[in-house]
């Protein structure tokens, strides 16, 4: 018997029949006498219409209050599928994030788990119970309710697992695992076997959705042995976890792309020491995350330095930049919202050469203008224009062979 904490996204619980399809597949696998804890997050499109009511009234609504608001989807799942699961005469009990407190920083929208107490999930369980669990939202030390982020459910389940000490921490959603890129954009992709942590950071880091980044890092950090599978169809999935001897080292794993950055541009600013300080210093106390940078600098002693931030924060940066240029006497600033990042993953570029450059060609030989290159030890990231998207990551989907199965690559059967 082992203890399984499963986790249905928005698409599984969509509709009164979803919920019930899931309450079907919680009762089967209760009845080869597992021990089971699901998560759920809000049923599809919920969050965002949550999001829509909220901006109609506040063009910024406190991030407070937003959480109450937003931890709302989640609490009518977890409802209707204890109610599910008890037609089928399941015992089972829902819990908001709080009632089992998953306490967090006080962040709010962007909340990072601290601390769960397990105990009162334990007695459910020791009493026959499948433990229903609110995703993406806990609550803070002064009792305000908290949410994660977006696509946050998958961090409250991998979070739940590594508390509870469980087998396995299953993500069902609406894709059978993790593939060599999104099927939505590169219908060729192919389904991978098993990836590792590590990968799969990078892969989520560089906007891979399928899992959320603190997810990824959470499995990696307390060893929660991770599996993505879908809710409509049986199959493997996707386990992810440690890289170990057998495991075949493809070159590269996957492709990740982002469609949320949005690129900064300020010219002919003095090169001398403190211009990068003075230029990133304010937006980093606004709270602005940047991702790429680039530094040009001229013949005539002054410099050119590009960054790349979040699109939800283009128009602060700006308004940053320009203050930052009347400032250092720049010559101009731009911006361009309409670029996306494309990033090959994969370990085995560690110990290979020329992974960068056959991707420069690939781009290359699709007319395709590169305008900002990053590297580290597993990936190579590019910043192109927005309409390259699907071409790019065509192209370099191709070039790179990831439609064909390694030789070796087998998927690796649960052990529950
Ligand atoms: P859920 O609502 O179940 O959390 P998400 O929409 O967050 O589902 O994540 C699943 C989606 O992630 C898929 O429908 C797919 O379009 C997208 N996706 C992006 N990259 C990948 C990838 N490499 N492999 C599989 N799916 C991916
Ligand atoms: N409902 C939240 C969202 O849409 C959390 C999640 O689905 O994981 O982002
Ligand atoms: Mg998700």
């Amino acid at each position: 018997m082992a203890l399984i904490v499963q986790k249905y996204g928005g698409t599984s619980v969509g509709s009164v029949e979803r919920i019930q399809n899931v309450a079907e597949k919680a009762v089967q696998f209760r009845k080869q006498g597992h021990d089971l804890v699901i998560v759920v997050s809000a049923m599809s499109g919920q969050t965002d219409r949550l999001l829509g009511l909220a901006r109609e009234i506040h063009e910024r609504p406190a991030g407070r209050e937003l959480d109450v608001l937003l931890s709302t989807g989640e609490q009518v799942t977890i409802a209707l599928l204890s109610m599910a699961l008890q037609q089928r005469g399941c015992p089972a009990v829902s819990y908001t994030g709080g009632q089992v407190h998953i306490l967090t920083d006080s962040a709010h929208n962007k909340a990072r788990i601290q601390d769960i107490e397990g105990a009162r999930v334990r007695r459910d369980l020791a009493d026959g119970k499948i433990v229903v669990v609110a995703g993406f939202q806990g609550v803070d030390e002064h009792g305000n309710i908290t949410t994660l982020g977006r696509g946050g459910s998958d961090t409250t389940a991998v979070a739940l697992a590594a508390a509870l000490n469980a087998d396995e921490c299953q993500i069902y959603t609406d894709v059978d695992g993790v593939y060599t890129t999104d099927p939505r954009v590169e219908p060729q992709a192919r389904r991978l076997g098993r990836i590792t942590f590590e990968e799969m950071l990078e892969m989520a880091s560089q906007g891979s959705k399928v899992l959320q980044i603190r997810a990824v890092e959470f499995a990696g950090k307390y060893g929660v042995p991770l599996r993505v599978l879908s809710s409509f169809e049986d199959g493997p999935g996707t386990l992810i976890s440690l890289e170990d001897e057998d495991m075949e080292k493809a070159l590269i794993s996957g492709i990740a792309f982002n469609r949320d950055e949005a690129q900064l541009t300020i010219a002919g600013v003095p090169d001398q020491p403190g211009v990068a300080y003075n230029i990133l210093g304010p937006i980093s106390d606004a709270n602005i995350e940047v991702d790429m940078i680039v530094q040009n600098v001229g013949a005539d002693d002054t410099t050119d330095f590009t960054f790349t931030v979040h699109r939800n924060d283009y128009d602060k940066a700006m308004e940053l930049l320009t203050d930052v240029s009347r400032k250092l006497g720049g010559r101009t600033v731009e911006g361009d919202k309409k670029i996306i990042k494309i990033a090959l993953v994969g370990v085995g570029m560690r110990s290979h050469a020329g992974i960068a450059s056959k991707m420069f060609k690939a781009l290359a030989d699709e007319g395709i203008n590169i305008r900002m290159i990053s590297t580290s030890e597993i990936k190579v990231s590019v910043v192109v224009e927005e309409k390259y998207l699907e071409l790019g990551v065509r192209a370099l989907h191709d070039a790179f062979g990831l439609a064909e199965a390694a030789e070796d690559e087998a998927d690796v059967k649960a052990k529950i």
